[in-house]
């Protein structure tokens, strides 16, 4: 089974701004392959705490290919194959967006996170941030350029794996207890226009609001709902969960984001693709694990 670590810097809070991508393959216990790849964002408005975090700057990514060109000869594997991303909520997200973007079609995907990985296997007060786990493993790399993310999530994994005498990444993964997530994929959408959700979109959508409502398997058994709710920075999920009812992202709207479907009990996983167009809006600063 192939494996590869993904590591994206975005422009700016968008998911599908991406402006770098890194990846790493892991084979017969050791990186075997290194890619790194500046991206033109489609549009090139880039947040000063983005910039702060990885240096990249718009006159940097002008001339460079745009999100589907540059990940198109990488699509096969990450399809195929096991991905590994630090934080991958993250970095799931912005592919599962970038490629909505781009109108390409947004395949079914399997992954893991290090950031787990290293919680069950290198636990340490100070946290399991990219940087800190690395030191502690005495991995050296140049933090927040994506292509040195990427080689540095790998190597987390091949330690871990080691420590554990894991043959494998799924190896691992079932010795430490972490199931390997799956997300739910789904058809090319028309492009949309330039800059936000448009109003037209999100009409398209709200003929039909009661179809984007999703019911999900809280951890002791009770159901809770999420709606897609408009408001006023854009369309949000909300869920009927103690968290959710205090305006925090829960766990269910955090899965469903990133399309794991692993706790959704209602019978509309295919609905669950369109949420990578409709949420391509909000992200965290890129690395800010
Ligand atoms: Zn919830």
């Amino acid at each position: 089974m192939t494996v590869l670590a993904l590591d994206f810097e975005t422009a700016n809070e968008r998911r599908d701004s991406a402006c770098a991508v890194g990846l790493a393959w892991i084979a017969d216990g050791r990186v075997v392959r290194r890619e790194s790849h500046l991206i033109r964002p489609p549009e090139m408005r880039f947040s000063p705490g983005n910039i702060r975090v990885h240096g990249i700057l718009p006159a940097n990514v002008a001339d460079e290919p745009d999100f589907g060109t540059v990940m198109a000869p990488y699509l096969e594997d990450l399809r195929r194959g096991l991905i590994l991303a630090h934080n991958a909520s993250f970095d799931i997200g912005v592919l599962r967006a970038g490629l909505a973007r781009a109108g390409l079609p947004v395949p079914d995907l399997a992954y893991l996170c290090t950031v787990q990985v290293a919680r069950r296997v290198f636990p340490a007060p100070e946290g399991c941030g990219l940087g800190k786990v690395a030191r502690r493993l005495g991995i050296r790399f140049e933090h927040h350029d994506a292509g040195e993310d990427a080689f540095a999530c790998a190597e987390i994994a091949l330690a871990a794996m080691r420590e554990r005498g894991a043959r494998d990444v799924p190896a691992l993964a079932a010795e430490i207890g972490l199931p390997i997530t799956r997300a739910v994929g789904g058809p090319a959408l028309p492009r949309r226009p330039q800059g936000a959700i448009s109003g037209r979109a999100m009409a398209a959508f709200a003929q039909a609001p009661a179809a984007l409502r999703f019911t999900m398997r809280g951890s002791t058994g009770n159901r809770y709902s999420v709606v897609l709710e408009e408001q006023p920075g854009g369309p949000q999920l909300r869920c009927t969960c103690t968290a959710g009812r205090y305006g925090l992202r829960c766990r269910h709207v955090k899965a469903l984001e990133v399309g794991d479907i692993t706790d959704l009990m209602s019978d509309n996983a295919s609905e669950v693709a369109l949420l990578a167009r409709m949420l391509g809006v909000k992200a965290r600063v890129a690395g800010a694990a």
